[in-house]
């Protein structure tokens, strides 16, 4: 049995709300990953089955391994037709963020969305929000995808018997990249019942985890060895793995959006490291944050950055130099990550009582 762990009051109000709506316009962050595309485009299928007017819009460009996803051709990206998508706001009667933490996090289009006064409504599971992004907001972050949270409202508004399979390869691509192809945040027993009843819709799981992980170009997987070689930089007395890549060396291995994707997660495949840090120059700095355990990323890219995300895996943007963004970093870790002189680090054991998230962190949830 898959629990019924959305409120039930929120799920009927938003249903009676999109059955009021006809136009209605999906969107989700910038620099979109598996989930947030997977949330959108899985609640496009099932709009659009419904006979909903719907578009998903989003700020900007699809990474390349995710552009075979079902739905993705009819994506309106702001960046690229700004016109198109303020013409689609300003007609929509309901607008749905998915996988959306804070405004900020939609670009260019705050201030205009920012500025329209129709229904808004929410799905997400970040750990946390500056403001209500929704006049209704569905947020749960133990659960580990919105992908996932898209498909228990499918079933909850009785619609499971419609759900196509391009909708379930959305939602299994959601439920699989927010959780590296199930290998964290995917202890939940119900995550599998809800693979199960995918399965059962006709997806094949071992093609979407190709499509996502298994289609490098040549000049991504050398990116990733140079990555990996020569700018990882291991910091063993702090637990932590720094990257850094310059906007000289992406443009020298052709860099398409995307191609950095999981570079920040393979320090964490050395026993000695918990803490993993990825910063790149693009138009902005961007920063990815990733940790083991009960080290807060989210805490660190909001102390430092402003940033946000889930426990072990937060980001930020940084308007400034990479050189400042890494300084910053370098000068903080001892206040997170405390220099561990003794012998188990020293072996590359990790000590049992390094948790330095604050007492008050302890209950937050963890997804
Ligand atoms: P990534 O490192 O893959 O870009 O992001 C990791 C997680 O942090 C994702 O869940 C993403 O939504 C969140 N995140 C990334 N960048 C930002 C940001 O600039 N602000 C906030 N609040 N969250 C972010
Ligand atoms: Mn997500």
């Amino acid at each position: 049995m898959i629990s019924k762990i959305i409120d039930e009051d929120l799920i009927q109000k938003a249903h009676r709300l999109l059955q009021k709506c006809n136009n209605i316009v999906l969107i989700t962050h910038e620099h979109p990953d598996g989930d947030a595309l997977g949330s959108a485009l899985a609640m496009y299928d099932y709009l659009s089955g419904e006979g909903k007017r719907v578009n998903v819009l989003i700020p900007d460009e699809i990474p390349s391994f995710l552009q075979w996803m079902p739905g993705a051709a009819s994506i309106v990206v702001y960046n690229q037709n700004p016109e198109i998508a303020r013409s689609l706001l300003g007609q929509a009667e309901l607008i749905m963020f998915l996988d959306l933490n804070s405004l900020e996090r939609v670009g260019a289009m705050a201030s205009f969305i920012s500025q329209l006064t129709v229904h808004k409504v929410l799905i997400d599971h970040h750990n946390h929000q500056e403001k209500p992004l929704g006049h209704l907001e569905i947020r749960l972050p133990q659960i580990a995808s919105t992908s996932e949270l898209v498909f228990r409202y499918i079933c909850r508004v009785g619609a499971f018997e419609k759900l196509s399979k391009d909708c379930a390869v959305c939602i299994y691509t959601g439920m699989m990249t927010d959780t590296g192809a199930f290998t964290y945040n995917s202890q939940s027993e119900e995550m599998y019942l809800i693979i199960n009843q995918l399965i059962l819709k006709g997806i094949d799981k071992d093609e979407i985890y190709k499509k996502v992980y298994g289609t490098y170009t040549e000049s991504r997987m050398r990116l990733m060895g140079y990555v990996l070689y020569e700018k990882m930089e291991v910091l063993p007395e702090f637990q932590t793995a720094i990257i850094t890549l310059s906007r000289e060396e992406l443009d020298r291995f052709e860099h398409q959006a995307g191609d950095t994707e999981g570079f920040v997660n393979l320090p964490l495949n050395m026993s000695n490291v918990r803490f993993s840090v990825f910063l790149r120059e693009e138009d902005e700095i961007r920063i990815s944050l990733r940790s083991e355990g009960d080290l807060s990323t989210t805490k660190i890219a909001a102390d430092l950055f402003r940033g946000g995300g889930h426990t072990n895996a937060s980001g930020a943007t940084f308007r400034g130099s990479l050189a400042e963004a890494l300084q910053i970093i370098k000068e903080a870790l001892p206040k997170y990550l405390g220099a561990q002189k003794d012998e188990s680090t020293a072996s590359g054991e990790m000590p049992a009582d390094l948790s330095t998230e604050p007492e008050d962190k302890k209950t937050e949830s963890s997804e």
